[in-house]
């Protein structure tokens, strides 16, 4: 596995790559603190594209608050070693001044498909995203990017970016990675308290309860939103909103291939989470993501 510092590198590494073995360069961002929901979309790309190239970038600007941005786990050898192991070609791990230059004036702004959820309580995340991923998907010559879907409305936003600036580039998008006990992958799970995890699992049953109420043939966003905060755990739930898929848009009927998706805090950690209605040959199916059988390498 090459590492490269900047997006010439990253280019050239990626292409040398290729040349020695055909395929198309595949690509997974991520902010590193890598766990099983980044080595699934690695594992993805390995699968489909001849070389595949991972960047690890904290990105001061997707974080609303500093002190989000200071205390965001990282470990640059695990994650380099990690990546190794995955399979990945090339490692593109830049320095902020390499992604972001003096004299810069463009910024991106997404318009409606960020407008809720996420969007309405973390303002200017949005944004911040729009902006690197643009840089990335410009600047490194993918022609796949692997997001996952855990950050629905995240997926919707990129899609919809790729599409309006007319990058060339597929977005394919990878199923949710959960730990054993249902809690949805996140490099923030290890910030949370041992005494709070019971409390954080209120999300992933809640959102379970909704699961099988679809199933059962329920189509209303209201009792669905309420199935999923019906918990004794003290949760402090930000949003519950039924969204479609394609543009993020809230729906009060679930009437096409869309998202129920939810933020709350515990202990002062802000997690995310959501389940998928997709579409199949007799009517929606409830994508409710992979569980390991195993602890997650977050705590190894
Ligand atoms: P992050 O490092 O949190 O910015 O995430 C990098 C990529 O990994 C994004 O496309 C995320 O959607 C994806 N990702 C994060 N957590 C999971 C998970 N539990 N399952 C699948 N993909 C995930």
């Amino acid at each position: 596995m090459k590492v490269v510092h900047s997006f010439a590198d990253a280019r050239s590494a990626a292409r040398y790559s290729r040349d020695g073995g055909g395929g198309k360069i595949g690509l997974v961002p991520t902010m590193g603190f890598l766990h099983e929901g980044h080595l699934s979309l690695m594992a993805q790309a390995r699968r489909e594209c001849g070389v595949v190239m991972m960047s690890l970038y904290v990105n001061p600007r997707q974080f609303n608050q500093s002190s989000d941005f200071d205390i965001y786990p990282r470990s640059f050898d695990r994650d380099r070693q990690l990546a190794a192991e995955a399979g990945v070609d090339v490692l593109f791990a830049p320095p902020t001044e390499e992604v972001y230059q003096p004299g810069e004036s463009i910024m991106i702004e997404p318009g409606a498909v960020a407008a809720s959820m996420e969007g309405r309580h973390r303002p200017g995340h949005f944004q911040g995203v729009a902006l690197v991923v643009a840089k990335l998907l410009a600047g490194l010559g993918a022609e796949r990017a692997y997001f996952g879907r855990k950050d629905a409305q995240q997926l919707a936003m990129i899609r919809q970016l790729t599409h309006d600036l007319c990058f060339p580039i597929e977005i394919v998008g990878c199923p949710t990675m959960r730990e054993m006990d249902g809690l949805a992958l996140s490099s923030r799970n290890f910030l949370i308290p041992a005494e709070h995890r019971e409390t954080a699992l209120g999300i992933s049953r809640g959102l379970e309860r909704a699961g099988r109420a679809v199933e059962a043939g329920e189509r209303s966003a209201d009792p669905l939103r309420r199935l999923v905060t019906a918990t004794p755990a003290s949760l402090e739930w930000q949003y519950v909103e039924l969204a479609d898929q394609h543009d993020a848009s809230l729906l009060r009927t679930l009437d096409r291939p869309s998202f129920l998706a939810v933020a709350a805090k515990v202990a002062d950690v802000r997690l995310i989470d959501n389940l998928f209605f997709d579409r199949c040959p007799d009517g929606l199916k409830v994508d409710r993501g992979i569980r390991l059988e195993a602890p997650s390498l977050l705590y190894q």
